[in-house]
Formats: C-alpha cells, sequence, structure tokens
C-alpha cells in the first residue's frame, strides 16, 4: 500500500513567505502534464510488479487548483491506469481561494476527490495582505462555504506569528473558524525561509519576528481554541476531528511508503528515499529523455531510521514502547526514563509503560525535545550501531 503525491508546481503569484517549488508562468502546462504522465508510466514500467495498491492521493503544490478540469481529469486517468485505486481511502486537492475552483467542485467530486484543503491562513484582510496572497477574506469564506456544501472533509491552512498580527486578531480568526463545519486545520508559525522576500525584509530590517514568548502565545490560543471545538491536536501544526485525521500526511509521520510525482517531490519507497529535481527545466529534459527525474536517493542506515522514528514519533502521535524494542532493541523507557519524567513533570508530555507522546507544550518545543532524546540514547545507539549522527 502506498501514498502517491503529486506536485502543480504553478502559481498566480509568489507569496512573500513561500519557499515551495512553484513558478507563476504558466504557459508550460501542457507539456508539464504530458511530463507528470509520462513520469507515472515511467516510474511504473520500472518497478515491475503488479499493479500497486494506494491508499491516499494527494495534489499539492504550488497551486493544484489552477488545474484545468481537462488536464486534472489526464491526470488522475493516468494514475487510475497505473495503480490499484479498490483500497483508495483519501483523495485531497489542495485550492487557494484565489483560484476560481468553486465551479470545479461537483467535478472534483465525480472524479473521486473526497477531501479539499485550502490555503485561508488568516480572516483579517491586513493579514493576508502582509503575507503576499491574491485573495480576500470574501473569497476565502466562499471558498469554504461552497466547498463544504460539496464535501464533507474539508481542511483549512491557516499562518499564525504574522508581524502585524496580534493575539485579538487571531481571536478574530479563531471566531471566524467557529463558524464552519471544519473537520481539519493545519496551523503553521510564519518561517523566514531564505531565499523568500519575507526573509529578505528581516535581514533589511523592515521585518521584525515576533518574540518566542509570543509565538507560543499565539500558538497556545491556537490549540485551546480549537479544543474547545472538539479538535485533537495530534501533530505538531495538525488538528483533526475524531475520524478525520488526515491520512496521507500519517503515512509520512508512521514511516510509511510514498511516491512523489513532480519536479522536487519526494519519495520512500521498498526502505529507499529519493527525490526529484527541483527545476521544471531539469525535470522536463529528464523525463523527455525517457529518464526519472530523481535528483539523489538514499537508503537509510538502521541509526538513521532510529534518528527518524524517534523524530517523527515524538512530532505526531507519539512513541510506542514496544514497537521501538522490536524495530531497534532498544529499550526506549527504560534509556530514558529519566528525560521522559521531567518532560511529564513539565506538562510537556503525557507518559504511561507504553508509550510516551507529546502535550501542546511539547509539540511547541518538539525539536529540542527530539534532541535531547536523541543525546541520551546515543551511548546506547551507538553500541548497536556504529555511530549515531543527530540532525534536524
Ligand atoms: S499559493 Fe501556496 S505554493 Fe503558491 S506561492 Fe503561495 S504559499 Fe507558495
Amino acid at each position: 500500500m502506498v501514498g502517491l503525491y503529486i506536485h502543480i508546481p504553478f502559481c498566480e503569484k509568489k507569496c512573500d513567505y513561500c519557499d515551495f517549488y512553484s513558478i507563476t508562468n504558466k504557459s508550460s502546462l501542457n507539456r508539464y502534464v504530458d511530463c507528470l504522465i509520462r513520469e507515472i508510466e515511467l516510474f511504473c514500467s520500472k518497478i515491475q510488479q503488479n499493479k500497486l495498491s494506494v491508499q491516499t492521493i494527494f495534489f499539492g503544490g504550488g497551486t493544484p487548483s489552477i488545474l484545468p478540469i481537462s488536464h486534472l481529469e489526464l491526470i488522475v486517468e493516468a494514475i487510475e491506469r497505473h495503480f490499484d485505486l479498490s483500497s483508495l481511502k483519501e483523495f485531497t486537492i489542495e485550492c487557494n481561494p484565489g483560484t476560481d475552483f468553486v465551479r470545479n467542485l461537483q467535478v472534483y467530486k465525480a472524479i473521486g476527490i473526497n477531501r479539499i484543503s485550502i490555503g485561508v491562513q488568516s480572516f483579517v484582510p491586513e493579514e493576508l495582505n502582509y503575507l503576499g496572497r491574491i485573495h480576500s477574506v470574501e473569497e476565502a469564506i466562499r471558498s469554504i462555504d461552497s466547498a463544504l456544501n460539496v464535501f464533507n472533509n474539508v481542511s483549512i491552512d491557516l499562518i499564525f506569528s504574522i508581524p502585524v498580527q496580534t493575539e485579538q486578531t487571531l481571536s478574530r480568526t479563531m471566531e471566524m473558524v467557529k463558524a464552519f463545519d471544519l473537520k481539519h486545520i493545519s496551523a503553521y508559525s510564519l518561517i523566514y525561509e531564505e531565499g523568500t522576500k519575507l526573509y529578505k525584509q528581516m535581514i533589511e530590517g523592515k521585518v521584525r519576528p515576533h518574540s518566542e514568548e509570543k509565538d507560543y502565545r499565539f500558538y497556545k490560543l491556537i490549540c485551546e481554541s480549537l479544543q474547545s471545538l472538539g479538535f485533537e491536536h495530534y501533530e505538531v501544526s495538525n488538528f483533526a476531528k475524531p475520524g478525520y485525521k488526515c491520512k496521507h500526511n500519517l503515512r509520512y509521520w508512521k514511516g510509511e511508503e510514498y511516491i512523489g510525482f513532480g519536479p522536487s517531490a519526494h519519495s520512500y519507497f521498498l526502505g529507499q528515499r529519493y527525490w526529484n529535481f527541483r527545476s521544471l527545466s531539469r525535470y522536463f529534459e529528464q523525463v523527455e529523455r525517457g529518464l526519472l527525474p530523481i535528483e539523489g536517493k538514499e537508503m537509510l542506515t538502521e541509526k538513521e531510521k532510529l534518528t527518524e522514528q524517534i523524530m517523527l514519533g515524538l512530532r505526531a502521535e507519539g512513541i510506542n514502547f514496544g514497537d521501538f524494542r522490536a524495530k531497534f532493541g532498544i529499550d526506549l523507557f527504560r534509556t530514558a526514563c529519566s528525560i521522559f519524567e521531567l518532560w511529564q513533570a513539565s506538562g510537556k508530555a503525557k507518559l504511561n509503560s507504553e508509550k510516551v507522546s507529546l502535550t501542546d507544550d511539547g509539540y511547541f518545543v518538539c525539536d529540542k525535545l527530539t534532541i535531547d532524546l536523541l543525546d541520551r540514547i546515543e551511548n546506547i545507539a551507538s553500541k548497536k550501531f556504529s555511530s549515531m549522527q543527530v540532525q534536524l
């Protein structure tokens, strides 16, 4: 069973904070769809297996809702030809409220999409403006309303710690969230990624990020309002109503197999991690020569798998000690009990003899806790494996 990720690297305009691979010139859209289909065919001809069974499909980007329906249908038909979709559980498309996807919602449903993820980011006009988003609050509201008329499973993305944001304006956004029957929310702290317009403004001193303490207050405000609405906090940035965790992303966090198509897409398949060329021109060149557009590959060693298991476990649904022992032969509970107890005493973790998982406060400092835990078990892991790199 695998998950499929399809990258659509086109956007109407680049948002000021975004470092995902996407371009605004759409003149190569037809060529791109041809290459994407060719890449799917190439991959499936190489694996020499029966059709792989697919559990989840995720169209991400970029802006997948930019795709004309005819193009989307061609890609979905190619997926249907080459994969077994009889066990498909979740099929998501990311939509930008500034694109006219609302008129396509019925067709989305007809082709099997069952989950809509809308990039709202904020319900405050100044904040949308600050982020360089192409849509208004009204368009976001219309998009959500229309999506909910057709789909039961609608998610939205939010961004917090925007420099012009205050706790009052974030509360306004959270009040708006209440107005909709949403099943899932992803909430990300604004990151100043190198190479973005926002990063440049920060370096030039034109923008000042919020303090960590303020960032924490925003985070807590979101956690508390979503929990009061019945959302479960199941990953650092993700909240879901019961039964609506994102199955596709859970595959990443559980270390299950997924295959990514398109420039910059990553895959994990048959124990190997690999990633595609990021630039569209390089991607075209490879695929049109009949080659998979893979830029790099790596086979994880046992110690890297251990590191990854800890990182992913802590950021999502926790680490099960029995599973960890079965996989790596290490009794994590006994080895790091004092650390876990410290986390628990400071309200950062929930602990019992079977499992450790993080609380809201723990998720907020997840990277730091991960490093502490990896440091603690380094000796024992080094004995088991030759050495262990701590990398975040
Ligand atoms: S629409 Fe999404 S992918 Fe495109 S630039 Fe904005 S944040 Fe990035």
